[in-house]
């Protein structure tokens, strides 16, 4: 069953009452020991992994659902359990993702079971793009990828920053450019296997939410891998650049009209990958609403729950709504990249856009509602509100989704 449909079926009731479970078992209990602490949940990932939760079985059978809904139900359940840990379980998808989209049949089979580790013996992944001088520009990357040919080997020189994982993970995933003058154009992704030389993770960096989920900076150094971690291969990757070099550069930032296949594939990428961010953001916007709604139900003021005000039944509705309207985005989207329909409004970055900026507002407008309760670490909304920001801010900032948007229904260069 592919086409679109309004009710969940059976299978994905099934996982949606796994992960919830977890959820509310396992993660939810476990938020503020974490978020306090600032470290990777280790015990919780473990136990993720025990009961195949968090492993490459369960996110290949996630993706193998063709309505596409199986991955962002999981992503909303998980997040609405916890977002800092939820992002330490799933921040390696970000470097499954990114092997996915790039590597051969033989690459994927090698490295996206490594990303994970084993069972007994869990690993995280990292996706390694962003560096101090290029977060939202990504054409402008300094990491430096060269070819040693005596040696049949890459070299990686450069920084990466605010990179999840970076450092701790097993696997790596680096974005490096192979040639400055083509701009994005000119990047590769390779796979740098666990334990190489030359990587090193600079200390964890302290942060207003997402404190269990680990940033990092990460340095390469003369960092040399086989010439067999790129990515889709090298006689894929000399085709790429000799093709760009015969075509006027039209980069990432620039995006004018057009802009040929790369570009194109590169925002497809987006697209399919924005819709399970979003549904991490609407896990946090649905925890926070249904904690509002229950401390307002129990609440009393001038003798009556504070529910019965419409000020704040009707902001509670108002988010309700807002809720389910963003699923449905979310899931629009997500079906859209499954069934293989043209992204022609970049309906990925509307959901993403709409999410994120929810998340804010609905952990927000529940510390409101819990007024100084609400202000307290005694209640997870104060943790809800600082871990929502971020989804305005990383895949994508809510400025470059609606640069995004606006380019795709004008068709002009947007800037
Ligand atoms: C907790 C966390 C985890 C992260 N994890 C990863 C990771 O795993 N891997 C990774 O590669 N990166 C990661 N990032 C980096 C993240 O993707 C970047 O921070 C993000 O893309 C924004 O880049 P920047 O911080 O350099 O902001 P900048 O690009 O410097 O932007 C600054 C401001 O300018 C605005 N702006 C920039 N260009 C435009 C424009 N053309 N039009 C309008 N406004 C514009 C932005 O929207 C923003 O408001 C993470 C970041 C954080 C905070």
């Amino acid at each position: 069953m592919s086409g679109f449909c309004l009710d969940i079926n059976d299978d994905q009731r099934t996982l949606r009452d796994w992960v919830r479970g977890f959820a509310e078992e396992v993660v939810r209990p476990a938020a503020a020991e974490w978020d306090e602490r600032e470290e990777t949940p280790w015990p919780v990932i473990r136990e993720a992994a025990r009961i195949g939760l968090y492993g490459f079985e369960s996110l290949a059978s996630m993706h193998g659902d063709p309505t596409g809904l199986s991955l962002q139900i999981a992503n909303e359940e998980l997040f609405r359990g916890d977002a800092g840990i939820g992002m330490s379980l799933f921040g390696t998808s970000l470097a499954v993702a990114g092997i996915f989209s790039a590597g051969t049949p033989e690459q994927l089979g090698e490295w996206i079971p490594q990303c994970f580790g084993d069972a007994d013996d869990p690993a995280v992944a990292a996706f390694c793009v962003s560096e101090p001088g290029a977060g939202s520009d990504v054409s402008s990357l300094r990491t430096r990828a060269r070819w040693d040919g005596a040696r049949d080997e890459w070299v990686l020189d450069g920084q990466k920053a605010w990179i999840t994982n970076g450092g701790i993970a097993g696997v790596h995933v680096v974005v490096a450019s192979v040639d400055s003058a083509l701009g994005a154009r000119g990047q590769a992704a390779f796979v740098v296997p666990p334990g190489t030389p030359g990587l090193v993770g600079g200390p964890k960096i302290r942060k207003l939410g997402l404190r269990a989920s680990h940033t990092a900076d990460v340095f390469l150094d003369d960092v040399r891998v086989p010439g067999s971690c790129l990515l889709g291969g090298k006689e894929k990757l000399d085709a790429r650049l000799a093709r760009a070099r015969e075509r006027p550069r039209v980069g990432a930032a620039e995006g004018g009209k057009g802009g040929g296949t790369r570009r194109q594939d590169a925002m497809a990428t987006f697209e399919l990958s924005r819709p399970t961010v979003a549904a991490q953001a609407l896990g946090i916007a649905r925890a926070a609403h249904e904690y509002a709604m229950e401390y307002a139900d129990g609440r009393v003021a001038f003798g009556r729950p504070v529910i019965e005000n419409q000020a704040i039944a009707f902001a509670l509705a108002d988010l309700r709504t807002e809720i389910d309207a963003v699923r449905l985005l979310i899931w629009r989207a997500a079906w859209m990249g499954a069934t293989g329909k043209p992204f022609d409004a970049a309906q990925g970055s509307m959901s993403k856009l709409r999410a994120g900026e929810l998340a804010v507002t609905a952990t927000e407008k529940a510390i409101q509602v819990l007024g100084g309760a609400g202000y307290s670490r005694e209640h997870p909304v104060e943790r809800m509100y600082r871990d929502a920001k971020i989804y305005t801010i990383f895949e994508g900032t809510s400025e470059i989704q609606r640069l995004v948007i606006a380019r795709a229904i004008t068709g002009r260069h947007i800037r």
